[in-house]
C-alpha cells in the first residue's frame, strides 16, 4: 500500500535537527525574559477577519498566502501566517494593559503561509515573536533591535546586517503615496501587472514586489523616509541615537517597506546574504493604531519575529553540532542478569544519567555492537558470574579500559564522573 506523506511545505523536524530547535528556543526564552518580555500562547487559527483587519486586504499574505477556509457552520477561518494580531487580540480580550507584567509578550510557534516552497521557505514555518505595548519612546525601539541583536550574538551567527527605516505616520503618509503614486503611473507600462493592480489598492506595498523590473524601476521611486513629518523625523533620530549608544550597527534601508500594513515610524530587518531569494532572517517594526484599530485601547505597540528555519539554516552554515548521545549502556548476559541491569539503568537514569540497555535479551557481541553505534562513553556488563560476585565491569570506550566495580558502587562512581555535565546542563 502506498504510504501517507506530509503536505508539501510542512516538514517534520527530526531528532537528528532537534538540538538546533532546542538551543535557539532556549537563548530565545532566557534573553526574552531577562528583557522582561512573557511568554504567551494563542491559538494557531483565529477567525479570518482579525487577519484581513490588521495586516491588510491587499497584502501578499492575505491576498494569496492564507489558508482560509470555512468550518462547519461556515464561518470563515484563517491558519495564523504571523502572530502579532494573534497577540495583540489576546491583550485586549483579556484587558491585558490592567497588568503591569503583561506590558512584553513573546510567543513561539508555527506560522502558515500558502507559498510557493524552497529552501528557506515553507508552508509551515516557525517564528519567534516579540511584542511590547504602551510605550511610544524611541528608547523601546532601539531596545528591541539591540536585543534582536544581542540574541544572534548569543547563537553565535555572524554576517548579518539590521535594516532600518522609518514609514512615518498616517499624516506623512497621505501626501507621499499621491507622490508614489504619480512616479508609478509614469511607469505603469513597465511594472508588473500585481504591481500596476498596486499602484490603486496599496502603492507602497510595490517596494515589497520581488520582481526585478519593478525593483530596478523603484530604484528611482521618490523614498517615504525623505517625506516624513518633523515628529516621525525627530523620532526616527532618536532611535539612531539610542543605537549608537548602544553600539548596534544599522544600515538605513529607505525603500524596506515590510509587508505588512500595520506598520508605522520605526521597521527594521535582519538581513543576510547567504539564503539566496529568502534574505530576510527577521523583522519588525513600530504600530501604533493598531490596538485601537482592533477594538482596543488606543496603546502604542512594537515588536518582531523572527523565522526559526531561516535562522537554523544559517547557523548550521556556520557551526556544527555535537550529536548528542546517551552515556551510558548496560549490557547484560543472562536472564538473572537482566533484571538486576534493568534496575541499575533505572537507578542510573533517576541521578540525570542517560542510559541505554537492552529490551530484547540480544546477545552480548550484539549489545557491544549497538552500545558503539550510539557512542556511549561506558558500557556496564553483568552476567550470571558478576551477579553471584554482585560485581559490574565497567568499560571505558574512550581510553578502553576495563575496571571492576561493586554493584553498589556503580552509580556513585558514574555520578561522580558526569558530576559536572549534570551540573551544568540541568538534570536530564
Ligand atoms: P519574505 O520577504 O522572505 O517573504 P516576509 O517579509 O514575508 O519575508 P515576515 O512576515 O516579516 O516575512 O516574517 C518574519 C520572518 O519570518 C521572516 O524574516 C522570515 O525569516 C520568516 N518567514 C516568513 N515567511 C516564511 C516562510 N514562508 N517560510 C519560512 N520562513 C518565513
Ligand atoms: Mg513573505
Amino acid at each position: 500500500m502506498q504510504s501517507i506523506q506530509a503536505i508539501r511545505g510542512m516538514n517534520d523536524i527530526l531528532p537528528d535537527q532537534i538540538g538546533w530547535w532546542q538551543r535557539v528556543e532556549q537563548t530565545a526564552r532566557e534573553l526574552l525574559s531577562s528583557f522582561g518580555y512573557r511568554e504567551i500562547r494563542t491559538p494557531v487559527i483565529e477567525k479570518l477577519d482579525l487577519f484581513a483587519r490588521s495586516i491588510g486586504e491587499s497584502t501578499d499574505i492575505v491576498e494569496k498566502e492564507m489558508y482560509a477556509f470555512p468550518d462547519r457552520k461556515g464561518e470563515m477561518l484563517a491558519l495564523r501566517p504571523e502572530a502579532t494580531a494573534s497577540i495583540v487580540r489576546a491583550f485586549i480580550q483579556h484587558n491585558l494593559q490592567a497588568d503591569p507584567l503583561a506590558k512584553k509578550l513573546y510567543a513561539i510557534g508555527p506560522m502558515f503561509r500558502h507559498e510557493r516552497p524552497q529552501k528557506g521557505r515553507y508552508r509551515q514555518f516557525y517564528q519567534i515573536d516579540a511584542e511590547a505595548f504602551g510605550i511610544d519612546d524611541p528608547m523601546l525601539d532601539a531596545e528591541v533591535m539591540h536585543m534582536l541583536r544581542l540574541f544572534l550574538e548569543r547563537l553565535g551567527l555572524t554576517g548579518v546586517v539590521l535594516h532600518i527605516n522609518s514609514l512615518g505616520c498616517q499624516e506623512c503618509r497621505q501626501d507621499y503615496r499621491d507622490l508614489l503614486k504619480e512616479f508609478l503611473e509614469k511607469n505603469v507600462a513597465e511594472l508588473c501587472p500585481d504591481c500596476q493592480r498596486r499602484r490603486h489598492t496599496n502603492p507602497l506595498r510595490t517596494f515589497d514586489c520581488k520582481v526585478e523590473r519593478c525593483q530596478a524601476i523603484l530604484a528611482d521611486a521618490p523614498v517615504l523616509l525623505h517625506s516624513i513629518c518633523g515628529a516621525c523625523a525627530d523620532h526616527f533620530e532618536s532611535v539612531k541615537s539610542y543605537l549608537d549608544q548602544l553600539k548596534t550597527a544599522y544600515v538605513i534601508n529607505p525603500r524596506m517597506v515590510r509587508g505588512l500594513d500595520y506598520y508605522m515610524r520605526t521597521t527594521f530587518e535582519v538581513i543576510t546574504d547567504r539564503l539566496g531569494a529568502q534574505n530576510a532572517v527577521g523583522g519588525g517594526g513600530r504600530y501604533n493604531g493598531l490596538l485601537r484599530d482592533l477594538g482596543g485601547p488606543d496603546l502604542p505597540g512594537i515588536g518582531f519575529a523572527i523565522g526559526m528555519e531561516r535562522l537554523i539554516l544559517l547557523l548550521q552554515q556556520e557551526q556544527s553540532e555535537a550529536q548528542r548521545c546517551p552515556k551510558i549502556f548496560v549490557a547484560s548476559l543472562g536472564a538473572s542478569a537482566r533484571d538486576t541491569c534493568f534496575l541499575l539503568a533505572q537507578q542510573l537514569r533517576s541521578l540525570g544519567l542517560e542510559t541505554e540497555i537492552d529490551y530484547e535479551g540480544a546477545s552480548l557481541k550484539s549489545q557491544m555492537r549497538r552500545a558503539d553505534r550510539l557512542g556511549v562513553r561506558h558500557v556496564l556488563i553483568m552476567g550470571d558470574e558478576e551477579i553471584s560476585r554482585g560485581e559490574v565491569q565497567c568499560r571505558d570506550m574512550m581510553n578502553k579500559t576495563q575496571t571492576v566495580l561493586p554493584l553498589e558502587a556503580v552509580a556513585p562512581r558514574l555520578q561522580e564522573i558526569y558530576k559536572e555535565e549534570i551540573t551544568e546542563n540541568g538534570s536530564r
